[in-house]
């Protein structure tokens, strides 16, 4: 692997270059003018920042481009509501190393246990169950030894149950892995589960519905090697598998956003923020990109470290082609949509049922976070999926009168006692469009293959090229690989 900068960064390198500029691009007005460096890295999030990270620290003059005012993309503390919740990512897995050594370098102090939820109720139908009455309720039409689970368990259970791999790579091999590039309906029906446990599981899915969630791409994100886990998911029966990955999790002191902006403080001026990339273009040996401003920026090579749903927008010549287009196109992106409310009266003493609330309802999840300092006063309603496409039909406060009223409906001790504090929807964001891409059922292994591979100066990272992990780790991962890619070429 070479770590040496190539002869390109001499000044006579750097003039050549911007000579050949000019005459590749000769439409260009600005190309004498343009910024130059060896590596242009599109988006400031957990992949971008460590691509350019390790560039930086072989010696390239990187810069990062983030269209945003702020760093960290989907790692967004909300600073602006009250609590200071988390948006986006909150648990730093115990197989995380990128991300801890990271935080260790840079001085970022990470503390164990992320957020936690107290207990849920479940809401059937309009109808209260408490936890502990589940397995015999008449709400419960599931059967066998389904019936022991909760609904929050259900999904979890399948997969830690049924998991095919025996490491971390083998999703992405076609004779391991090819029977399960399938619907997670079919893969459900196939492992016997009744209709009921299916629609349960329907009502909780991030993916539109279950013939369209990849079961690989579902069986890809378990943590292998990690019993421990693999224990609680399956067998606890008050919590959900949510509240087990929190316990043996980590979490960034001060808001997970903070890793970020300490990566991006690491690489300094070579991060220009308010800069929307709006087109790449390439000619074998070059590379130009345009910002939505006008401004430019020529180098030797891109990584593009934007959501399909942003890189989507940007005009890339020559442009994409073959399975590649096709995976950029047409991976689906879902949405969570995120109601945050202050809490005036502890509802759940007078109705004697636990805190939190599973519904089958428009919403998803009413949680009631534990604050670190053990405070009990806020909850966060959730929806995703198709459930978080709906609500986000609604203005923002038309939103937060239907959640609270829902809420009220169902959980009639919460009359009067909840009002909004913020609302966050990930489709809403700009340079995001969506939570997460799910690479498809039937098309899993094709597109995960095609949407690594390089395009003539451009590198992809973030967390859709997953690997190995999930999240935030697995985002580092992606930068960490679009580096490497780019040393073996330099
Ligand atoms: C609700 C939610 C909860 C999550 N919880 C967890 C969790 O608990 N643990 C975990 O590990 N992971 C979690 N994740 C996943 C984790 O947040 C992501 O995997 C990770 O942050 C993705 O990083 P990324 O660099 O791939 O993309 P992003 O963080 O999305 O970064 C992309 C960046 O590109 C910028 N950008 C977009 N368009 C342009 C453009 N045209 N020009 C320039 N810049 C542009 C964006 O503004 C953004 O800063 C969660 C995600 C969500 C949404």
């Amino acid at each position: 692997m070479k770590l040496n900068r190539r002869q390109f960064v001499s000044t006579t390198a750097v003039a050549a270059a911007a000579t050949m500029q000019a005459a590749a691009f000769p439409g260009s007005a600005m190309a004498a003018t343009a910024e130059k460096s060896d590596v242009v890295v599109i988006g400031a999030g957990y992949s971008g920042l460590n691509a350019a990270i390790m560039l930086k620290d072989a010696g390239y003059k990187v810069t990062v481009l983030e269209a945003s005012d702020r760093i960290g993309g989907r790692a967004f503390t909300g600073d602006h509501i009250e609590g200071r919740p988390e948006l986006g990512a909150n648990q730093i897995g115990p197989q995380y190393a990128r991300v801890r050594d990271m935080a260790q370098r840079l001085g970022v102090e990470l503390s164990h246990g992320a957020n936690l939820n107290a207990p849920f109720t479940f809401s059937i139908g309009g109808k209260l169950v408490r936890n502990e009455d589940w397995a015999k309720s008449e709400l419960n039409k599931t059967v066998g030894a389904e019936r022991e689970l909760l609904p929050t368990q259900l999904m979890s259970s399948f997969l830690v149950k049924n998991d095919p791999f025996q490491n971390s790579s083998q999703w992405l091999q076609e004779a391991a892995a090819g029977a399960y590039d399938i619907s997670l309906g079919q893969w459900l029906q196939r492992l016997g589960a009744s209709p009921a446990a299916m629609r349960l599981i329907s009502e909780g899915l991030i993916a539109p519905d279950l013939w369209s969630a990849s079961a690989l791409d579902l069986l890809q994100g378990i943590p292998r090697n990690f019993s421990e886990f693999k224990e609680q998911s399956s067998d606890s029966v008050k919590g959900d598998s949510h509240e087990q990955a929190a316990i043996v999790s980590s979490r960034v002191v001060g808001g997970t956003q903070r890793l970020p902006e300490a990566m991006a403080a690491y690489l300094g001026d070579s991060v220009q923020r308010n800069k929307a990339v709006a087109r790449i273009e390439m000619n074998g040996t070059k590379a130009e990109v345009t910002c939505l401003d006008g401004t430019r920026y020529d180098s030797s090579f891109v990584v593009s470290a934007v959501p399909l749903t942003v890189l989507r927008r940007i005009s890339i010549y020559p442009h994409l082609a073959g399975d590649q287009r096709e995976a950029v196109m047409m991976t689906p992106y879902a949405n969570t949509t995120f109601i945050y409310m202050n809490v005036n009266k502890p509802f759940w003493e007078d109705d004697g049922m636990d805190a939190s609330l599973w519904t089958d309802g428009p919403i998803n999840l009413v949680r009631q976070a534990f604050d670190y300092d053990g405070t009990r006063d806020r909850l966060v309603a959730l929806s995703t999926g198709l459930k978080a496409n709906q609500l986000d039909q609604l203005p923002h406060k038309e939103r937060g009168e239907f959640v609270i009223k829902e809420i009220e409906r169902l959980r009639p001790s919460t009359v009067g006692a909840l009002e909004v504090s913020g609302i966050h929807s990930w489709a809403e964001q700009p340079f995001n469009a969506g939570c997460s891409g799910a690479l498809p059922a039937g098309n899993t292994l094709r597109y995960a293959q095609a949407l690594v591979k390089p395009h003539d100066r451009l590198h992809f990272a973030g967390e859709h090229t997953k690997r190995l992990e999930v999240g935030m780790e697995s985002a580092m991962e992606s930068g960490e690989r679009a580096a490497l890619e780019i040393f073996d070429r330099s």
